[in-house]
């Protein structure tokens, strides 16, 4: 992988989130910005698939400026609310995954999940182990770009947080450049997968343990 090279990393990151669980069948992706460039996977493919030459390149208003050589290849249908987090938040990579630890995270508090005193809190841009993490819920669509208005509110009016959950959906995680956002996704991922399993072990993730600092 040549971190030179966007859209051999957009293929490289895309496969990579795929065998983590996060982009199979079909869903999931990441963008990257470089400049005023902006490189997106494809459509309704299979991630783990993709090759350099399938990602498109959109200018910072998502205008396709380069699609890629297979005409039959569409924009991601994410492409909108990738949008929102690098207009809104300067975003250098924005990432939407299918984790089911995210969308089991939605079913137990489908309006904002929270956590605190958990060592991985630290990897969050701003937050220190003593923190509650909180990250905002948005309710699903039938597609994915109908999502867009409530997205950008979301990322609005909660600046403290560099992810958004949408309902019985998954993620979206930006981070300032690729390797931001992947590292905070992997956090966020671990913090929902270990606050369904304190909470099925009859523990609230968003209680500080006795006698901790406040
Ligand atoms: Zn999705």
């Amino acid at each position: 992988m040549t971190e030179t090279d966007p859209r051999a990393l957009v293929a490289e990151l895309c496969r990579h989130f795929y065998f983590q669980g996060w982009a199979t069948g079909t869903g999931g992706g990441i963008s990257i910005k470089q400049g005023d460039r902006i490189y997106m996977a494809p459509s309704g493919v299979q991630k783990e698939r993709i090759r350099p030459e399938d990602v498109f390149v959109v200018d910072l208003d998502g205008a396709v400026l380069e699609p890629p050589a297979d005409a039959s290849l569409k924009l991601t249908a994410c492409a909108p609310l990738f949008m929102a987090a690098f207009r809104q938040r300067d975003a250098g990579a924005v990432l939407h995954g299918h984790s089911q630890h995210a969308a089991l995270a939605t079913l137990l508090w489908p309006e904002r999940f929270r956590i605190t005193h958990i060592e991985m809190i630290k990897g969050l841009r701003g937050y220190g182990y003593h923190d509650t993490v909180e990250v905002p819920v948005i309710p699903n669509t039938a597609h994915e770009c109908d999502l867009a208005d409530s997205l950008a509110e979301a990322i609005d009016a909660n600046p403290q947080t560099d992810a958004v959950l949408v309902q019985r959906h998954g993620v979206y995680v930006w981070g300032r450049d690729w390797q931001h956002a992947k590292t905070q996704a992997e956090c966020y991922d671990y913090l929902f997968e270990l606050a369904a399993r304190m909470k099925a072990c009859g523990i609230d993730p968003a209680v500080a343990p006795e006698g901790a600092r406040r």
